[in-house]
């Protein structure tokens, strides 16, 4: 099995060379965070990443979590990496120094945090479903609930869920039944069943703060009537201390696919201490600040488990021998030639390369963006990273997910069929990330929200503030003319994208089935023609480095050239798709679905 490595050196072509790092934690007040400290935390994290985590990653896919009376089990070493992963200060980094954290931006956490995933998935959704908890609780809780609860949590010594998932409801959260009904003390008694709750139960905290969503007595139907409520499992005093256990256990945990790792409980609330978050029946606006965290967090899983697959594929294709090179042997001393020579194999591992660098600097300026909504003092510079990232996150979400599974079974296909076998461990990856397009809302839920609720409700206006960035860009290196030929390819997809958009809008109002039609193959669009201007800039900067007389002359080259596989033979997919769109919905729609059982 291939040891993964963290890509430390392409994360800083990102974040120092493409999208200047350095200026914008300056610019954003976080003078500490130089590039020479950068590196050190890097550089700690790729030791953490590569020989903690990478070795329990097998041992969770084989030992999974077992369940016994409403206790949770972790699979060996699991609790151990924890704990270090605590005593490292990890949990704390990104968080205000005001309630224990370090006061480092997000962008650095979540930078890293690709390579914990990549290393090893079901472990790094522990840490990372606490995030999510603590960021609701930084942005809604009162100044006790943050004192009591979000404390805890920064340090590690407690861990988080997210609870909104019911038998009856995953995507359409508004017919989620839990209840939540007052009681003494400002308190209230939730009852009611969660599932798929990742984190729910385990062994690895000394307690669990579940932020849970829940309808009060009389609350409107639908989304308008959600709660958002804080159950903690161990009861906790006003000074933070554990009490007693709550009534919130877990009936059991799924067997599942991939993740084995990750514990995916049925939680039961049987009228369990909970503490109302924020207002009352504005649950759902609360949650949206988890939701696009975490959002870009489920991406991140994506591109995470692009670049273990990749790593995987590329150390096979160079070991391998099989049959010679079509121009002649390659390998003389050997009976035949590494199956890196075959083009089809390079086919697979430039799809892997072009996707793993070209959604990690998608992924990463998303970061950067939220980087500027958290932590800017300019308005106006704050409103126009919103509009970014309210767009780019479905697209991060879903693109970066859908794309992981044609990278992860790449992975196996370079592989033969030793790919199919476990003790390479791409399979798993395969498995793991097959999760990564129906969590946090599938992709046909983003591709809504992408079209329906963020492109057609801002009336086209959060697509332009995302396209002007593109055209100006495009703009300012129209004198170079070594790029015309990629910028003006990416000049005309901008003014497809934005023809298109409103001729679907226009078929729209006639049929609003038109929308839903359109939207999985319109994100998936939109993916390929914003990873197409983020490699159109790598490339740019690539060449600066050349010209410049870089000592890294390699690394550089092979920028150009997976770039230009990219523009070649990726980007063009986008013809397909824009057939798809306009064949319209009545393809779709005109079927009766009694008639979908015949032929
Ligand atoms: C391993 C695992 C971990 C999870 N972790 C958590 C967690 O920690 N917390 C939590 O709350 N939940 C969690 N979930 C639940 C997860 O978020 C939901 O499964 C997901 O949101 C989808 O909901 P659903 O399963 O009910 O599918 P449904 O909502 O029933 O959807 C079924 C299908 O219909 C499609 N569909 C539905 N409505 C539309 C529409 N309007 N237009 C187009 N297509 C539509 C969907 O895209 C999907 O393909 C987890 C699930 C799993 C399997």
């Amino acid at each position: 099995m291939q040891n993964y490595k963290a890509p430390q050196r392409d994360t800083l072509f990102v974040t120092n060379e493409l999208l200047g790092f350095e200026k914008h934690y300056q610019k954003l007040g976080f003078e500490d965070a130089t590039d020479d400290l950068v590196r050190a935390i890097y550089s700690e994290a790729a030791k953490f990443a590569e020989n903690i985590l990478a070795p329990l990653n097998a041992v969770g896919d084989d030992e999974g979590c077992t369940w016994k009376d409403g206790e949770v089990t972790t699979p060996t070493g699991f609790k151990e990496a924890y704990r270090q992963y605590v005593e490292g200060g990890w949990p704390s980094m990104s968080h205000p120094i005001e309630v224990g954290g370090q006061g480092l931006p997000y962008s650095l956490s979540t930078s890293m945090a690709e390579w914990f995933s990549g290393a090893n998935h079901s472990w790094a959704m522990y840490p990372g479903l606490s995030q999510g908890c603590m960021e609701t609780l930084k942005a809604h809780g009162t100044e006790q609930q943050k004192k009591v609860y979000l404390e805890k949590l920064v340090e590690g010594s407690w861990t988080g869920t997210m609870c909104l998932t019911e038998p009856h409801c995953g995507s359409d959260l508004g017919m989620l039944k839990c209840k939540a009904e007052p009681a003494e003390d400002g308190l209230y008694k939730l009852t009611g069943t969660k599932i798929f709750i990742s984190a729910g139960e385990h062994d690895m905290s000394d307690n669990i703060v579940h932020i849970v969503l829940a309808r009060l007595p009389d609350a409107p139907k639908g989304t308008k009537g959600i709660s958002l409520f804080i159950v903690p499992k161990f009861n906790v005093d006003a000074d933070g201390n554990i009490t007693d256990r709550n009534t919130v256990k877990c009936g059991s945990i799924e067997h599942k696919m991939g993740i084995k790792g990750s514990a995916t409980c049925v939680m039961n609330f049987d009228a369990a201490n909970a503490i109302l978050i924020g207002e009352p029946n504005r649950g759902l606006n609360c949650m949206f600040v988890f939701m696009n965290m975490a959002r870009i967090g489920t991406g991140v899983e994506g591109l995470s488990a692009t670049e273990a697959a990749f790593q995987g594929a590329l150390s096979y294709a160079q070991d391998r021998t099989q049959f010679r090179s079509l121009t002649g042997v390659k390998n003389p001393d050997g009976p035949a030639d590494p199956i890196i020579v075959h083009p089809d194999v390079r086919r697979m591992l430039l799809t892997q390369k072009a996707l793993r660098e070209g959604n990690r600097a998608l992924a990463i300026y998303c970061m950067q963006m939220v980087d500027v909504t958290q932590y800017s003092q300019d308005p106006a510079e704050k409103q126009i990273a919103e509009a970014k990232l309210a767009l780019l996150t479905p697209i991060v979400k879903a693109f970066l997910t859908e794309t992981a599974q044609e990278t992860t079974s790449y992975g196996m296909q370079v592989y033969g069929g030793h790919g199919y076998i476990k003790e390479w461990g791409m399979e798993q990856l395969a498995r793991d990330t097959r999760i990564c397009t129906m969590y946090e809302g599938t992709t046909g839920i983003q591709a809504i929200d992408l079209l329906a609720r963020k492109i057609m409700g801002s009336k086209g206006e959060l697509l332009k503030v995302f396209t002007t960035e593109i055209k100006e860009y495009c703009a300012s290196i129209r004198d170079n003319s070594q790029f015309n030929h990629w910028s003006n390819a990416i000049e005309s997809h901008v003014d497809e994208w934005l023809q298109m958009t409103q001729d679907i809008g226009l078929s729209a109002a006639n049929n609003p089935e038109e929308l839903g039609a359109a939207s999985v193959d319109y994100l998936m669009y939109s993916g390929y023609v914003t990873v197409g201007y983020f490699w159109l800039k790598m490339a740019v900067v690539a060449q600066q480095k050349l010209d410049e007389g870089t000592s890294e002359v390699d690394f550089y080259q092979s920028k150009l050239q997976t770039a230009q596989f990219y523009f070649d033979r990726m980007l063009t997919r986008t013809r397909s798709l824009v057939s798809a769109i306009n064949s319209g919905s009545e393809n779709l729609m005109q079927m009766d679905a009694d008639n979908f059982f015949h032929g």
